[in-house]
């Protein structure tokens, strides 16, 4: 028989540790802005390395393309789970897209822990794959070679728009011979090898890309932010407000700006010792503790660890405690979501998921209701948690007061399939920053999905360095 008194403690205490009371996560966002300081500052000034993206005007780099010509681009985006491979056939000038093709492929997981070669030339493949494929609707100008954005969702220390070493790997990734290797080298090398005739013109994160994608579409967008397997932030920031960049002065006076906030860390994030556990056994032990507090790759496997708590402590399922509970990561974050969402009056899809996942069969309505009730303490405090790091950007930026009516529209552009799919977690995020930001200011405020704005972009990135301006 479950022991309810404890298995109530153990969630009303879980509950407890991670409240997010509006006052926190206004301390949140002001440990944010002060690490945003001292990143800027210097090269090791914080854990936030807010890295230089090379990427330094982004509304109009993309018009002033060579004017008389059409232009084909090639994408590849390299996340954490999946990568994509896209072409993009820009009109005239490159203001608009005329033709879009993509193909998405699972990346294997043994990929992930090998050796770089073997990661690069298996992408590699891929990409001669679909450019095999390129037909109607796409054309390559004579004596042109291909060009080709990548888009690399790992921290990069950059020394050039298509140039750059690997810092560390995040999000289950971990291979070694990696490690200080320029990445557009290795994947230069890996494309030579396949036969493949392509340059890569520039590398770009994940949230440069969607931020330069967004802008394209919207002039008002001022960071983009991702929530998929893992979470990070870009924003455009004045280049006279970054001390570390000694380079020339670029001519728009700004430059995106690369946070890396998944490696944030205050004494304000409301830890519990379901996340100590996780970060100590994780691949990256005392790093990006704000990314597993928020995004895909960890939510799930938190909900996973207090249930296993809450079986062993308070027998909630059996006597014993379910042998695939204690599979760590086998509780995913949209199987998370698909119970968070069960409007089903006796709670079908939860029954569903913990006989099909976990093999437990026949949870009573009260005991789902629990685990319900779990999924939604793990989301909100990830997605407030989001939004108090979004402010804090609004505040770095100065967009996060009212000027009496004078307020710049400000766009946010949000991309990754935890922000595309836990539709929950998405509206939470906008709630807390309404909440955070206030009535007045939200008006100008809004937040836009930037769908597959990673990839879009780094064509776009592709087409404004192309070497053929
Ligand atoms: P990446 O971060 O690898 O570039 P995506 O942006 O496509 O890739 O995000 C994939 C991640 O999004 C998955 O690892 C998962 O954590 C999360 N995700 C995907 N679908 C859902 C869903 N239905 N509900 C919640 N999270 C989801
Ligand atoms: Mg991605």
């Amino acid at each position: 028989m479950p022991n309810w008194v404890r298995a109530m403690d153990i969630v009303t205490e879980f509950e407890e540790k991670c409240g997010t009371p509006i006052g926190k996560l206004r301390q949140v966002a002001d440990a944010m802005v002060v690490e945003m300081f001292a990143g800027l500052a210097s090269e090791n000034g914080s854990r936030v390395k807010m890295l230089i993206s090379y990427v330094d005007n982004v509304c109009n780099q993309i018009f002033n393309r060579n004017r008389n010509e059409d232009g084909l681009f090639y994408a590849l985006d390299l996340g954490g789970t999946n990568f994509r491979v896209l072409r993009v056939q820009l009109d005239a000038g490159g203001g608009s897209i005329k033709n879009l093709e993509f193909t998405e492929v699972a990346i294997p997981p043994e990929l992930m822990v090998g050796t770089s070669d073997a990661l690069f030339g298996y992408i590699a493949a891929e990409l001669a794959n679909f450019v095999a494929q390129e037909g109607k609707g796409f054309y390559l100008s004579y004596g042109r070679e291909r060009e080709l954005g990548f888009t690399f969702s790992f921290p990069v220390m950059q020394t050039s728009i298509n140039s750059g070493t690997l810092i560390k790997w995040t999000k289950g990734f971990s291979i070694n011979d990696a490690f200080g290797q320029d990445v557009v080298a290795a994947l230069t090398r890996a494309l030579k090898k396949q036969g493949l005739s392509m340059h890569v013109t520039a590398l770009a994160n994940d949230t440069v890309g969607t931020l330069a994608g967004g802008r394209f579409l919207n002039r008002d967008v001022v960071a983009a932010v991702i929530l998929g397997t893992g979470t990070n932030a870009a924003y455009v920031e004045r280049a006279d407000a970054i001390p570390k960049w000694h380079g020339p002065p670029p001519r728009s006076g700004e430059m995106v700006i690369n946070m890396e906030w998944g490696n944030f860390h205050s004494e304000h994030l409301p830890l519990t010792d379901y996340d100590h556990a996780l970060d100590f056994e994780s691949l990256n032990r005392g790093e990006q503790i704000f990314e597993k507090m928020i995004s895909g790759m960890y939510l799930g496997e938190i909900v996973r660890r207090v249930l296993c708590r809450m079986a062993e402590e308070a027998a909630f399922f059996f006597e014993t405690v379910p042998p695939k509970l204690q599979i760590p990561f086998i509780l995913r974050t949209p199987d998370m979501s698909a119970m968070h969402h069960d409007t089903s009056p006796d709670l079908r899809v939860v029954g569903t998921k913990l006989k099909d996942i976990l093999e437990i069969s026949n949870v009573s309505l009260k005991k789902s209701k629990v685990i319900v009730k779990l999924c939604d303490i793990v989301a909100t405090r990830g997605a407030r948690l989001a939004a108090a790091g979004i402010f804090g950007i609004l505040k770095k930026v100065g967009r996060h007061a009212s000027e009496n009516g004078k307020n710049q529209k400000t766009v946010i552009a949000m991309d990754g399939g935890l922000y595309e799919h836990y539709t929950r977690f998405g509206s939470c995020l906008e709630n807390t920053l309404k909440d955070l930001v206030g009535d007045e200011v939200w008006q100008y405020i809004s937040i836009q999905h930037a769908n597959d704005g990673s990839g879009i972009g780094a064509a776009l990135l592709a087409a404004s360095h192309s070497r053929y301006l």
